[in-house]
């Protein structure tokens, strides 16, 4: 079996153990077709190469990290997202998590707070013909309010608690997914739901482990 075949079979495996905790017994075609397509070898430093298939987090450089794919997938099932949707990512690391939306939705909108990171990403995407995500290096925790309101936002850094902008920019029957903990602490992965009229709710799903959601100055 190829090295990615091997890790779509470890996330079905996974998802059929968490299945009582994540409320599915699969992830989408779409999201299941995007994990076969990205190529994450592209995502991750020469030294982790071999290890790119891997259903496991990866260093990427400055102290953060590439998630585990199974996390990934299931943070991208978790916005029910389709491909009219426009979504605003906070923490965009290696670029993976971006270019696996980017195959599922109409457009990323993703922001990083760690120049070399950001620069790394855009570069990344680009060679790879990504042309639906745009990249910028600021403080996630205001969001992107030029573009908003987003169909969807997700979180890939821990944060203590749900930054108030990136609820503003949700649109109404919008999603949030974020994990919310101690930093190198517990995390929940928590779904935030704003309904139609506004109101906001929100269900924890499972635990993570997440890099924090830093601040700038
Ligand atoms: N989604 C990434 C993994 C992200 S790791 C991937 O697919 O590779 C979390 C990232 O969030 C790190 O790169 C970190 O620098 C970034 N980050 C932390 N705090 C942030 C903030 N306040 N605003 C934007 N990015 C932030």
């Amino acid at each position: 079996m190829s090295d990615q075949l091997q890790m779509i079979s470890d996330i079905e495996r996974e998802v059929a153990y968490t299945r009582h905790m994540i409320g599915r017994s699969a992830f989408s075609g779409p999201v299941m077709q995007a994990i076969r397509e990205v190529p994450r070898e592209a995502f991750v430093p020469a030294a982790e190469r071999r290890f790119a298939y891997d259903n496991g987090p990866l260093p990427i450089g400055c102290g953060q990290t590439i998630s585990q794919p199974y996390i990934v997938a299931l943070m991208t099932d978790l916005l029910e997202v389709d491909e009219g949707a426009v979504v605003l990512e906070i923490g965009t690391g290696s670029g993976y998590q971006a270019a696996v939306l980017s195959r599922v939705v109409k457009h990323v909108y993703t922001v990083e707070i760690i120049e070399t990171l950001a620069m790394q990403a855009t570069e990344t995407l680009a060679s790879l013909g990504y042309d639906n995500v745009s990249c910028r290096c600021v403080d996630g925790y205001f969001g992107w309010p030029e573009h908003a309101p987003y169909d969807a936002v997700i979180v890939t850094a821990a944060a203590q608690e749900i930054p108030p902008p990136l609820i503003e920019q949700l649109k109404p029957g919008g999603r949030l997914v974020i994990p919310v903990g101690h930093p190198y602490g517990y995390q929940d992965l928590i779904v935030v739901d704003k309904s139609r009229s506004g109101e906001v709710s929100e269900k924890s799903i499972l635990g993570v482990a997440f890099v924090p959601l830093t601040r700038s100055g």
